[in-house]
């Protein structure tokens, strides 16, 4: 055991400079990192963690109560890792230090001698009951990680029930089944998303010669304010649909007179940026198409305020569209020919959007006939306030009238979210604990994708999730997908 008045090691040196440079490098690495396991805010990297968990728990040798078994079994085992040891504590101490900066490295991370010694030399230090690493606002889980690879008993909590599921898979049911888990998995997702496409086909039709769609962009709408005029507006930060050096797209309209104005839209290939009209919307002014006035922030607000936040149709009673969310183009995948292929909507698309409503519907009234017992089907707590300044800047959707998280999608983008939940709730009675747990997390991500907060990627053409940055702010032409494609977002 290190005495209490033995120093540690972080507290009389430490690698910072090498450490950041790999802690810096770590954050571009997506494939594999246990980061990407679910979206977290402030994830520490696991270099940072690694470095200052073996600062913490081994001993300056130059300390005079440093144990001396300590010294020994760091003699005996450090040369075989970063090289040759000098005489000296002090050579001790640097050995130790260079050790801890090399292992920082992440192609490292998974290096068995790196991991050998490190546990050993904890072991030397605290004996063989291996110290409690006590994390209690654990996040995303990298101090605890780390603490359990280098063979210390871990106790990791958070506040945030999010968190508390990262950390419950990441570090139980993962190091407790290893690639069993993962097969488990496959198999039962496979099941899973073959039932669910089962049940959700009439909501994402094909079309008649076969092509599939692959996402639908859409505009929220408002209604032009000026005199005799009356017009809809949809909200649109850019006519653009795809900006790829080979194959160009936009929307342009033509104002449709006879009967209140209204705009009727066209897909072109633009040969040059001039011809493609600029956006209606900017900080929440909306310009009129048919009279060129300028709706103010203020109104637009207020409008959409009165259709939640303007995410969904709205239909009359038999099914035609008058008015809400307006499709302005359906991205679709041929059969045998290469590429997107962008086209406007047709009734079919509408028809869909109106089968999801009325699906949604039967299910918050199956909700309510039984009894409102447990969570609503659809999220029915409050959205962060704010719109203000500081923090509360990043979530302005409240001043759109997206009040409950339940707003911030469409109606079928929740009978598909509702859809998802039922078919993994339902392997907690059948006992498969884990796998719930980590389709939970898969389900976490669709709602990231499948929101009314997603836009579409220009030049990528794909699908831009929820939380590019950390906010939900306004997205005035958002993009739904097609959950089962083979694109990003499915
Ligand atoms: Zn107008």
């Amino acid at each position: 055991m290190i005495p209490k008045e033995c120093k540690r090691l972080a507290e009389v040196d430490f690698p910072i400079a090498e450490v950041s440079r790999h802690a810096a490098r770590e954050k571009s690495i997506r494939h594999g990192h246990p980061s990407t396991l679910h979206l977290w805010w402030a994830r520490r990297p696991l270099a940072a963690c690694r470095a200052m968990l073996l600062g913490l728990l081994w001993p300056d040798p130059c300390d005079p109560h440093c144990p001396g078994e300590f010294r020994q079994k760091a003699r005996q085992l450090l040369p075989g890792v970063p090289g040759r040891v000098g005489p000296t504590d002090e050579d001790l101490r640097k050995a130790l230090l260079k050790f801890i900066a090399g292992f920082a490295n992440w192609d490292l991370s998974k290096n068995r001698n790196y991991l050998e010694v490190s546990r050993a030399l904890i072991k030397a230090a605290h004996g063989d009951e291996p110290p409690l690493v006590v994390d209690p606002f654990a996040g995303g889980g990298s101090i605890p990680l780390e603490a359990l690879r280098l063979g210390c008993e871990t106790f990791a909590s958070d506040l945030n029930p999010v968190a508390c599921l990262i950390l419950k898979v990441m570090l139980e049911d993962i190091p407790r089944q290893g690639p069993e888990l993962a097969a488990e998995l496959r198999r039962v997702g496979g099941e899973i998303k073959r039932q669910a496409e089962q049940a959700l086909a009439e909501l994402y039709p094909r079309d008649p010669d076969g092509a599939v769609p692959i996402a639908y962009l859409w505009a929220r709408t408002v209604r032009c304010e000026s005199p005799n005029c009356g017009a809809e507006i949809p909200l649109m930060r850019s006519f653009w649909l795809c900006r790829k050096a080979n194959r160009r797209r936009a929307l342009r309209y033509k104002v449709v007179k006879g009967g209140p104005p209204r705009v009727e839209f066209e897909i072109f290939a633009p040969k040059s940026d001039k011809e493609v009209p600029g956006g209606t919307v900017t900080r929440a002014k909306a310009t009129c198409l048919c009279c060129n006035r300028v709706l103010l922030p203020d109104r637009v607000r207020v409008q959409l305020a009165g259709q939640r936040g303007g995410a969904d149709v709205v239909f009359d009673s038999k099914g035609n569209r008058i008015g809400g969310a307006r499709m302005l183009a359906v991205v679709t995948l041929q059969p045998d020919i290469q590429g997107r292929n962008y086209r406007l909507p047709t009734g079919r698309d509408y028809e869909a959007v109106w089968k999801a409503q009325k699906g949604l519907k039967e299910i918050l009234d199956e909700w309510e006939r039984g009894g409102k017992k447990g969570l609503c089907p659809v999220p029915d707590e409050p959205t962060p306030a704010g719109g203000g300044s500081g923090a509360g800047r990043a979530f302005s959707v409240q001043r759109y009238g997206m009040l409950q998280w339940g707003d911030l999608f469409t109606a079928r983008q929740k009978v598909a979210l509702a859809t998802l939940v039922d078919h993994v709730s339902i392997l907690k009675e059948q006992a498969i604990t884990a796998s719930q747990e980590m389709l939970s997390i898969v389900i976490n991500r669709c709602a990231d994708y499948w929101s009314s907060l997603c836009s579409w990627h220009l030049t990528g053409e794909k699908v831009n999730h929820t939380f590019g940055r950390q906010a939900l702010p306004m997205i005035w032409d958002y993009c739904e997908v097609f959950p089962f494609s083979d694109s990003s977002g499915n």
